[in-house]
């Protein structure tokens, strides 16, 4: 990344020109941070790196959903990837064309297919014979043609943890590449169907380029062969799933992934999307969160924070690693201990970082758990009663609360008592 979003200035933590602290202070432990250079640094990165293609840009919105974050690469030109009606309204709400949209994802139902539809949605990527079958009639219906990328589903390895690999036979996502041929044939005849291109997308954290590139050159040799049958394939959906370094993992940089999708798919000539989603924010984020107790037990130290696995789920869910630094840099020389990071949900995979070596920490203090802007807020939850983690976004010395922290009236308001509950009434046993 050519800025350096979070960095020690005067032995403080900074998130670009704000000392993290003070953003600690006002909003309160656990929040989730966020440089808006750094993720317009990554947009940038694509573009340039993109250059001599003509790609379009679908930053994929399940990696962080903040009307602000989507607003950000909105502005700058960028498109969404969206997996849900959900997704789609914020997109829109955010501001990004419906024509810069693409519509992935298994199940998508009548309702879905209708909202986009009338949007005017790039393409939809179609995973499934039903869900052709489905949305040639709801197009039809609305006297609309839809302009669909058959998701194939390549059977590559991609190398990375099976929660998120999405391109094996035995992954629930895309249509067997090998009957590719047949349901392209079905879909030219339907009424609502415009059959455009191909997509696919092998799962996410890659770290190495030879997954994707086997990927792509099978996409591509399907490509031709559906061009031999006489379809017009003018898209090629490249998916996202680029890493990112989270401990010591080099993934490829965007220049030289580029490069492999411009040798691969170039002999094509075919418009390409790409749908990067943790590459564009991961890096850009940070979870701050305060020690509430360090415990001594026997065998182990644990230091509990106020951060759990229901605010970052990620070392729980994946077995993933994230980086953790005192917001206070430590005196250099100072002796390291090694200690477990846990939060105070009731769960014993409540651990967000095990046998980690670190500074001394000390109730009070405060750490900041480092590459958390992708996978981080949009998957919180309340369990335990806590309430959803709030999110700031930052440029340069100016910081703004993008969405506060719930309150419980609101939090526990979600529930209603049945009438039969509420009082005055008889709450026997009938
Ligand atoms: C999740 C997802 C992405 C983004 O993946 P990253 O690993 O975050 O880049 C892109 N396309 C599809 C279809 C996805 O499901």
């Amino acid at each position: 990344m050519p800025m350096q979003a979070f960095s020690y200035r005067d032995g403080e933590l900074h998130g670009e020109d704000v000392p993290l602290s003070r953003i600690a202070e006002e909003v309160g432990t656990p929040v989730y941070c966020y440089s808006q250079g750094a993720l317009e640094a990554r947009y940038r990165a694509y573009v340039a790196a993109f250059a001599g293609q003509r790609a379009s840009i679908c930053y994929a919105l399940k990696a962080n959903s903040n009307q602000a974050v989507i607003r950000t690469f909105a502005d700058l030109g960028c498109g969404a990837d969206v997996v849900s009606e959900g997704e789609l309204r914020r997109a829109l709400a955010a501001g990004v064309p419906g024509r810069r949209i693409v519509f992935s994802g298994v199940g998508k139902t009548r309702g879905e297919m209708a909202l986009a539809l009338k949007a005017g949605i790039m393409q939809f990527n179609v995973e499934s014979e039903p869900e052709l079958i489905q949305l040639s009639e709801v197009a039809a219906s609305l006297g609309l043609k839809a302009d669909i990328a058959f998701r194939i589903n390549p059977d590559v390895d991609a190398q990375t943890h099976a929660k998120i690999s999405t391109g094996k036979a035995e992954d629930k996502f895309g249509v067997p590449w090998t009957r590719a041929r047949a349901i392209f044939a079905q879909a030219a005849k339907l009424a609502g169907i415009r059959p455009v291109g191909i997509a696919v997308h092998i799962g996410s954290q890659l770290t190495s380029l030879a997954p994707f590139e086997a990927a792509f050159r099978r996409v591509v040799e399907l490509a031709g062969a559906l061009r031999q049958d006489g379809h017009d394939i003018v898209r090629l959906d490249l998916g996202g799933g680029l890493g990112v370094a989270y401990r010591d993992e080099t993934p490829p940089d965007i220049g030289e992934y580029a490069a492999m999708v411009q040798r691969v798919t170039s002999p094509l000539g075919c418009e390409l999307v790409l749908e990067p989603g943790r590459s564009f924010t991961a890096e850009a984020g940070v979870l701050l969160a305060q020690v509430i107790y360090v415990k001594q037990a026997e065998e182990r130290t644990f230091v509990i924070l106020d951060a759990a696995m229901n605010d970052l789920i990620r070392p729980t869910l994946y077995e993933a690693w994230m980086g953790i630094v005192p917001l206070r840099q430590p005196q250099p020389g100072t002796a390291r201990i090694v200690a477990d990071f846990v939060g105070p949900v009731c769960e014993s995979g409540d651990i967000l970082a095990r046998g980690r070596e670190t500074a001394p920490l000390a109730a009070g203090d405060r750490v900041a758990i480092l590459t958390s802007g992708a996978y981080g807020a949009v998957m919180a939850s309340t369990y335990n009663t806590r309430l959803l983690v709030p999110e700031v976004l930052i440029r340069g010395g100016a910081h703004a609360v993008i969405r506060p922290r719930q309150d419980y009236a609101e939090l526990i308001g979600l529930d209603r008592l049945p009438d039969w509950q509420l009082p005055g009434q008889n709450r026997g046993s009938a």
